[in-house]
């Protein structure tokens, strides 16, 4: 579980009925959602919710480092709330399913000194593509 709920208690951050149900739609494994749907999903429980209140409430846990923005070739940014364990991500080239995923080694490891160009470098990002079970089968 990402247990973003807590981590907001523990933290205490103020949580209003809106940035509840911002942080409940969010909340979860695998979690990969647009801010549209992140809006369409906080609206069906809290239909007087406005698009502006998720965006801002969005930006808001982004900053605080409790949500991570994931860039995903050209669609959306999308809404990850597994933001402190460190992951990569699956994506599937036909549908855009997404999954957290482990590597076995370090990928920011894996760069040898040689091809760092004096940089100090302290961030990684690697997309794993494919085709999910339901696009292999479709
Ligand atoms: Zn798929
Ligand atoms: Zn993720």
């Amino acid at each position: 579980m990402s247990d973003l709920l807590e981590r907001l208690r523990g933290r205490g951050w103020r949580l209003t009925a809106q940035r509840r149900v911002v942080a409940e739609v969010l909340d979860g494994d695998h979690v990969h959602l647009t801010a549209d749907e992140v809006h369409a999903r906080a609206a069906s429980r809290l239909p007087e919710i406005s698009r502006a209140t998720v965006y801002n409430t969005l930006g808001e846990l982004v900053t605080i480092g409790e949500v991570i923005e994931v860039a995903t070739d050209g669609r959306a940014k999308r809404y990850d709330p597994n933001a402190h364990r460190p992951h990569q991500h699956l994506v599937c080239s036909r549908c855009g399913a997404i999954r957290d995923v482990h590597p076995a080694g370090d990928p920011l490891a894996d760069l040898p000194s040689s091809e760092r160009f004096g940089f100090t470098v302290s961030d990684v990002e690697v997309t794993y593509r494919g085709l999910c079970p339901d696009c292999v089968t479709a």
